[in-house]
């Protein structure tokens, strides 16, 4: 057991919570060192504090680049309670031990999101703060480390239950939290130097900071947690939960695809909705409303939306939330809900309602991280988009209005399926959806017979994959996958082109009187 805590050096740059620790503190007769600005915003409050200067006989320096870079300080911090040495040293060089140190840094992440200049992104890089908080985590058997204001209540709860002192666990896990943040911190630091220098950074670290715990992975036995970027953007991870259990692994995951999906449809061009199964949607539409968006979504594979996660370009509305309710569907994410939607919602347990602030803006640039053995795969995220400019029609017959339309929602469909992607799109609604094959030719027969399938349930007389037309993902490396489209219905195709047998996939495509258009852009997604 450590005797009470005596000394505690507070310097911090955001000052929340800041007079009502220092004066619990001194309320338990804790003397108080600090740094200039949180000297003078304790003393403002009548607390007695003495200024780390006095300690150091060095006064703050170079506009705060050196305040408590000190032998003095930092001999504080590190030194071994129960070590003659390092108490004998302490003694030679008149050295006082510091039991707590309290410091948040220089923010440096809130200019970068400001968008501050060069040489004031430089200034908000913190040296000190960074160094004490290492040394006193460093030294966590004896010394209690703060970086975040939320932990200021446990230390002073339990300095109240433990006798002035706080417990090694609760040591331990604030010195966890406090590289976690010296790391974010430096991470912040190199990624925004990685911009400006504007290469692949020779080294590249991720931070992020705990959302959720998870209770699981993807599967029972793989633990979980879910963190956030700092980003603060429009997505499931920012979105408010109104009602229904926690989300798992999966639904984040499967809400997060739908949400990228639907956000790609700007919600000026009508409502548009996207049904996610296993990450891979099996309907997405846009309709005149955003019950029949939903509508026309659910009719593309009624089978596989049970148990579906929905995401809307518009908030949602009674009618939809309506419609929606008819099925059991696991997560609705939307741009808001009117009252009304909500309270329909209400009666259903199950159902997730995720609103969020706006779309996600699918331009954005980000990087995707992929785990391999060993390391890291790092790229940027797809944000490739075409518009009607970008296509060369190279068939005979020249893709009619409509099927134009349908060619580029196809096509954005298609960047948001697995690989091999085929997706059949009739009037703005996908028909037709292959995901995940190793053959493109199976891809496009699954696609087709599952919208025969969908056909004979409804009653149909034929497949709506009938005057349909097709994206494909990546090219057509054979003919077979386009005849295969033209035989069940299609008219149109488009695709990145690329193929060594482009000649042989187009004269079939004329062969068959196609109008087909190639993107010179490829979609694929593992
Ligand atoms: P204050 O507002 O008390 O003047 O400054 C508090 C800030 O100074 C904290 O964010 C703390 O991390 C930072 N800090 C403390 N010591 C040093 C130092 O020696 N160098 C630098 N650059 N920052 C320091």
């Amino acid at each position: 057991d450590l005797a009470p805590l005596r000394r505690a050096l507070l310097s911090v740059s955001d000052k929340t919570g800041l007079v009502e620790l220092g004066q619990a503190l001194a309320a338990r007769g804790v003397e108080l060192l600090s740094t200039g600005g949180t000297a003078k915003a304790l003393r403002d409050a009548g607390l007695n504090v003495r200024d780390v200067a006095d300690v150091t006989g060095f006064p703050e320096m170079m506009d705060g680049r050196v305040k408590t870079l000190h032998p003095v300080v930092h001999g504080g911090l590190l030194a071994l309670r129960d070590n003659d040495d390092h108490q004998a040293a302490m003694e030679a060089h008149q050295i006082s031990p510091i039991d707590l140190v309290v410091v948040n840094l220089y923010p440096f992440e809130a200019a970068l999101a400001k968008g501050a200049a060069y040489a004031e992104m430089i200034e908000n890089i913190d040296i000190g703060g960074p160094a004490m908080i290492r040394s006193a985590a460093k030294n966590h058997g004896f010394v209690t480390v703060v970086v975040d204001v939320e932990d200021y209540a446990a230390v002073l709860a339990e300095l109240e239950t433990h006798g002035g002192q706080t417990t090694y666990a609760l040591r331990q896990r604030l010195a966890q939290t406090a590289y976690a943040r010296t790391a974010a911190y430096d991470t912040a630091v190199g990624t925004w130097m990685a911009g400006e220098v504007g290469q692949p950074p020779r080294r590249r670290t991720f931070g992020g900071a705990l959302a959720q715990s998870l209770r699981y992975g993807e599967n029972p036995h793989q633990a979980a947690a879910f963190y956030t970027d700092g980003s603060n953007r429009p997505g499931v991870a920012t979105a408010t939960q109104h009602q229904g259990k926690e989300l798992s692994y999966n639904n984040i995951n499967d809400t997060d695809a739908a949400f990228e999906l639907v956000s790609e449809f700007d919600p000026a061009q009508g409502p548009a909705c996207a049904i996610i199964k296993h990450a891979n949607p099996c309907g997405v539409a846009r309709g005149k409303t955003l019950k029949e968006a939903y509508g026309r979504a659910f009719d593309c594979d009624r089978t596989s939306a049970f148990g579906g996660i929905i995401a809307l370009n518009q908030p949602l509305d009674a009618a939809t939330a309506e419609e929606i309710s008819g099925i059991f569907t696991e997560v609705v994410i939307a741009p808001g809900a009117e009252e009304a939607a909500r309270d329909i919602f209400g009666a259903k347990k199950n159902l997730r309602l995720l609103t969020t602030d706006g779309l996600a803006d699918p331009e954005v640039a980000a990087l995707a991280v992929r785990q391999v053995s060993g390391g890291y795969l790092v790229q940027d995220k797809d944000i490739g988009r075409i518009t009607v400019d970008d296509l060369k029609v190279v068939t005979k017959r020249a893709p009619s209005e409509q099927e134009m339309a349908d060619l580029l929602f196809a096509w954005t469909v298609a960047k948001h399926v697995k690989s091999n992607a085929i997706i059949y799109v009739k009037d703005g609604a996908t028909v037709g959806v292959g995901a995940g094959q190793m053959s493109r030719v199976d891809s496009t027969r699954i696609a087709a017979r599952k919208a025969q399938d969908m056909a004979d349930a409804m009653g149909l007389p034929a497949p709506l994959t009938q005057g349909s037309v097709v994206a494909s993902d990546a090219f057509f490396p054979f003919a077979d996958g386009l005849i295969t489209a033209a035989e069940a219905g299609a008219t149109a195709l488009i695709q990145p082109g690329g193929s060594m047998r482009d000649d042989e996939v187009i004269a079939a495509a004329d062969d068959a009187g196609l109008a087909m258009v190639f993107t010179g852009m490829r979609h694929f997604r593992h």
